[in-house]
């Protein structure tokens, strides 16, 4: 982290304050080598990762801009998923609020188009979205931003592996040429810079160095033949480090809903986190692997991205990555906050070019190791600590967490520490309990009521 604290920067004062009650006090180096050019009007590019704290920056940035007398759309902010979008409208909430009366609305798609068109009635003045949304709200005339002034597309390279490049564009055809965009991203081929030539004005770079630590991530690489092997090796390293989170990354869809059905068949507790689910079935296993019921995800990176999990006890990059910079933008997801993670890397002979050039990327000879005994194979799968509850009710029903809660923890019920995270989406709630009270948790929350009334509770079987 820089040493610059907020207060050397020309800000609202009543940003600065809360920047304070929010526990932001130095600024991260993205925000301290970004936020003095973003302040000063400029078009932005900046390599900004999840955990970089990019959203600040950027969120800063729009909010210095805004007039919050003028109730129209001044901010559009564009994010790949849903789960993005949601993260990214939290926190500028969080920050605006030293000041009154500001409105945030998300667009995203996989839920309804209607309710959407209601609240842009009753008007916004950030539109947080995904950009498929976003281009039909403005192709129906429901969104207009003809009073935008702050543009900004956030993890602009899976916007563009998402195939959104060519709504992004339209999108931007349709706002004042005279505004800010700032672009955000992990990686930089060479569509962002097309991209970027298109719709920013002489944008400056921003290029923040890989943190120490995320150099320093202790890897591993394993040596492997064929396809078949490499589910023996998932095996062995799992069953030799028994990680409570592990997420393995795969290059494609298909492979990661193979690789979870593998894992699946040798007993292990697993999902597959790929852009093919359906928006209900993706929040479920999101759900279900941040409130520990699953131990191991097999994921894209594009569908990973919105994953919120601060620390993850092991990456497994069933492939090594394209680019050397998504390699590290996998690993950098371990071992966060100075836990110590594994990161492991299989690698057979055909990827030997990938090898070498993630090789010259770290400024290291890679070479693989060889994997753990084959006599792990005999210890036996392991189990997730918690198991989720799904109830059948949401806050469309008015429920709320602290509902939830009480109808586990009252008489004769499950102690609190007993309960894990509680998720509550419009239709219905998931509640995280410790496997061992799974019973107990079922039939206390079968009787109760929450909020005068009975909802169907179901365990969620793996
Ligand atoms: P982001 O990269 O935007 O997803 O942010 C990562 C996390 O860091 C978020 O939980 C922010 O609330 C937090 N954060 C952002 N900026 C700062 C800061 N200057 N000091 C402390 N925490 C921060």
């Amino acid at each position: 982290m820089s040493q610059s604290p907020f207060s050397t920067l020309k800000l609202n004062p009543d940003l600065l304050t809360n920047l304070s009650t929010l526990g932001y006090e130095t600024m991260t180096p993205i925000q301290a080598q970004s936020l003095p050019h973003i302040l000063a009007g400029i078009d932005v590019i900046a390599q900004g990762k999840t955990g970089s704290g990019k959203t600040a920056a950027f969120g800063l940035g729009l909010l210095e801009n805004l007039n919050v007398k003028r109730f129209r759309v001044q901010t559009l902010v564009l994010c790949p998923t849903r789960e993005l979008a949601d993260q990214v409208a939290t926190e500028i909430r969080r920050l605006a609020r030293g000041i009154h009366n500001i409105k945030v609305l998300t667009l995203c798609g996989g839920v309804p188009f209607g309710p959407q068109v209601g609240s842009l009635e009753h008007g916004a003045h950030i539109i947080v979205g995904t950009p498929g949304r976003v281009d039909e709200h403005l192709r129906k005339g429901t969104l207009h931003l003809d009073e935008l002034n702050t543009f900004v597309l956030d993890e602009a390279d899976r916007m563009l592996e998402m195939g959104f490049q060519e709504a992004v564009e339209e999108i931007a055809d349709l706002m004042p040429k005279q505004r800010q965009t700032l672009l955000f991203s992990a990686t930089f081929p060479e569509e962002i810079k097309a991209i970027a030539q298109r719709i920013m004005l002489k944008p400056v770079m921003v290029k923040v160095e890989f943190k120490h630590d995320e150099l320093s991530i202790k890897q591993h690489f394993y040596k492997v033949d064929d396809n078949e092997q490499r589910v023996t090796a998932l095996r062995l390293l799992l069953l030799m480090h028994r990680p409570e989170s592990t997420v393995i990354f795969c290059n494609t869809k298909k492979e990661a809903q193979e690789v979870a059905n593998e894992l699946h068949d040798f007993g292990f507790s697993v999902l597959a986190l790929h852009g093919d689910l359906d928006q209900k079935d993706r929040d479920q296993t999101l759900v279900r692997f941040s409130n520990k019921s699953v131990s191991i995800l097999v994921a894209t990176d594009v569908a990973a991205r919105g994953l919120d999990i601060d620390s993850l006890d092991a990456v497994i990059n069933y492939h090594i990555a394209r680019d050397p910079e998504i390699h590290l933008h996998r690993i950098g997801r371990t071992g966060r906050a100075g836990s110590k993670g594994i990161a492991c890397s299989l690698i057979s002979d055909k990827e030997s070019h990938k090898v070498i050039t993630l090789g010259n990327y770290l400024d290291r000879a890679i070479e693989g190791e060889p994997l753990p005994s084959i006599n792990f194979l005999d210890k036996p799968v392991f189990e997730p600590e918690m198991a989720t509850l799904q109830i059948e009710g949401g806050k469309k029903q008015k429920v709320r967490p602290g509902d939830i809660l009480g109808a586990l923890t009252g008489d004769n019920g499950i102690a609190g520490n007993q309960v894990g995270k509680i998720n509550v989406f419009d239709n219905w709630a998931y509640v995280a309990v410790k496997r061992e009270v799974t019973q107990v948790a079922l039939k206390k929350l079968g009787q109760g009521q929450l909020k005068g009334r009975s909802f169907r509770i179901r365990l969620i079987r793996d």
